[in-house]
């Protein structure tokens, strides 16, 4: 593969500086080319327990620190990351500060980068694909489609003190979002199905969980919200997954792609029950 970017000017990473940078879900081919030359420029990339180590093969010639939460690892705590970050870039390192996703999507890219400004360092951000957009892509689910629904919510299964988030009016949640997309949500999963059906969400509601997406791990199921929890365990699903609530869910009749690449003819054209072709809207 050629891997030369394209011929535009690329931004340098200066000594001092601290990128704050997507890696996207898992595949490295949905890395962005400012990731790409980030990497490419790095004395240190520091990396969280959601990017995938093949990654780091992009950035041979910098130092690699594990700054995860995950694996049996030990954790770092996030000032001490935050403050690393801070002391790297003041010995004059180029700091490429990788996270899985998008930075600022339940990230704590905000709080890295807000810790980084107080102390006077040049940041630059970098976006990434958020696993709730491109991880439920790769399942072959639409996070907005038109039969379905016109919003969607981004929601977080815990809060920073590992409990069910409390912060959450799931009663206007259930009411308001066609489709809930619902990162973290593993360990409190039975509580917010519960949450949703007694807000008046359907048992029958579809829901599939998506975990390592876009890995060679990922794993795919889709069940109800009445039939999650005893779903995921049968399935003995593991963390990171992310949790779609809705409609849209069942497109993946028709849109798992990946299946379809491997000669898997697709279950049902019509997955909505519109009762015409999708081309004639
Ligand atoms: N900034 C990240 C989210 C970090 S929070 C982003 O934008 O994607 C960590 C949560 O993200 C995980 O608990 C899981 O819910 C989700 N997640 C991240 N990568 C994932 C993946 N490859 N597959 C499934 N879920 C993932």
């Amino acid at each position: 593969m050629d891997t030369r970017l394209p011929s535009t000017d690329w931004p340098e990473l200066e000594k001092g500086w601290v990128w704050l940078c997507g890696a996207g879900p898992g595949d490295p081919g949905l890395l962005t080319l400012h990731a790409l030359n980030a990497l490419r420029q790095a004395d240190v990339v520091i990396y969280d327990a959601l990017v995938q180590e093949a990654i780091l093969d992009w950035a041979p010639q910098a130092e690699h620190i594990y700054a995860g939460k995950r694996g049996g690892k030990p954790s770092a705590k996030q000032r001490d990351i935050s403050l690393r970050l801070v002391d790297l870039a003041k010995e004059g390192k180029r700091v490429l500060r990788l996270k899985g996703g998008d930075p600022f999507v339940f990230g704590r890219g905000g709080e890295e980068a807000q810790t980084l400004v107080q102390h006077g360092i040049p940041v630059r951000i970098i976006p990434g694909i958020s696993a709730g957009i491109g991880g439920l892509a790769y399942a072959g689910i639409p996070v907005t489609h038109r039969d379905v629904n016109q919003s969607v919510t981004f929601v977080t299964g815990h809060d920073q003190t590992g409990n069910a988030t409390q912060s959450l009016d799931w009663k206007a949640i259930a009411k308001g979002s066609q489709v809930i997309v619902i990162y973290m949500g593993m360990k409190h999963i039975a509580q917010i199905s519960t949450s949703l059906i007694n807000a008046g969400r359907p048992l029958s509601e579809p829901v599939a969980v998506v975990t390592s997406a876009t890995t060679v791990e990922q794993q795919v199921i889709e069940t109800t919200l009445g039939t999650i929890e005893a779903d995921i365990n049968k399935a003995g699903l593991e963390p990171p997954a992310i949790i779609c609530v809705g409609k849209a869910v069942r497109m993946r009749d028709v849109l798992n792609w990946q299946a379809q690449a491997q000669g898997i003819e697709p279950v049902n054209l019509d997955p909505l029950g519109r009762g015409r072709p999708a081309e004639s809207a």
